[in-house]
Parts: structure tokens; sequence; C-alpha cells
């Protein structure tokens, strides 16, 4: 397993979001592989463009709701000392997102967690499904259960 150099965990600001990537970080520490982090801001009006729109990090928009998002996301980032240039903050559709972010920076294995829904919501789909059958690249599902 040692053709994974560059792997990507994707954060929803879930609970669970410290063990998708301490389990990342584990992984990219044992391979010696370098790790990027992704969140995909989701709930705001999007421009019709492939990629979404880059957040850029040290934008002074001043908007309080994009600033806890950016907040919260540097924490999870520096909690497991992701460098600067590896933390993409994206607005779109997570899946997509996270699928176009892999090819781009041709990222050999994404990291998500899942809850391995099943009934109705396996219907619906999730992201975590979603990523697994349409990215190009490897997708490694950390299991995730409510007790964690
Ligand atoms: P879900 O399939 O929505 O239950 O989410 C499962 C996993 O997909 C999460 O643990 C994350 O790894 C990833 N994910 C879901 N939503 C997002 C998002 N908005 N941005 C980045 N990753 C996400």
């Amino acid at each position: 397993m040692n053709n994974y150099k560059k792997i990507l965990a994707a954060i929803d600001f879930s609970d669970y979001d410290g063990i998708v990537v301490k389990q990342a970080k584990h992984l990219a520490n044992q391979l010696n592989a370098e790790l990027g982090v992704i969140h995909v801001l989701d709930n705001i009006p999007m421009p019709d463009t492939p990629y979404g729109v880059i957040v850029a990090l040290r934008d002074e928009s001043g908007d309080p709701l994009l600033e806890d998002e950016k907040n919260r996301f540097n924490q999870v980032c520096d909690s497991v000392g992701i460098a600067p240039a590896n933390r993409w903050l994206i607005w779109g559709k997570p899946q997509e997102e996270i699928i176009q972010l892999a090819l781009k920076e041709r990222i050999d294995l994404i990291v998500v967690g899942s809850h391995g829904h099943h009934g109705l919501a396996a219907l619906m789909g999730s992201t975590a499904k979603g990523v697994i059958f349409n990215a190009e690249c490897d997708v490694l599902t950390v299991h995730l259960k409510d007790n964690q």
C-alpha cells in the first residue's frame, strides 16, 4: 500500500471530524504521504461554475457565518497539522467538489466517514456513497459509530 502519496480527508463539521482526520493523518504518517483536508460549504447559493468557488482563507469578507466556518475548519486542520496550501474550503455540492478536487490535485486516496446508512437513507444516497461510486481514485471509509 505504498502508492498513496496524496491523501484527502473530507470533513462535514459533524462530531466525527476528529475521527476522520486522525485516521487519515495516521495513514499519511505511515505511508509518508501528503495530507489535505476539504470541507464543502453546501448551504450557500452557488454560482454556476464547474469547480464551485474556492474561499480564500485570507478573505476579509467579514461575514460572521463564513468567519465561523473558517475558524472551525482551521481548528480541525490545525489539530492534525495540515499545511495551509492543503486546506480547501469550497462552496458547492459536497460529492462533486470532493471528486473534482481529488482529480485536480491528483489525490491518490480520499478518506470519508460513513455511518453505514440503511433503509430510506441508503436509497436517498449519501455523500460517502456518492464519492465511493464516482471518484476516480481509491476511497477509504472510516466507520463511524454513534458512541465514538
Ligand atoms: P454523509 O454521507 O453525508 O453521511 O457523510 C459522510 C462523510 O462524507 C462525512 O463523514 C465526510 O467525510 C463526507 N462529507 C459529507 N458532507 C461533506 C461536506 N459538506 N464537505 C466535505 N465532506 C463531507
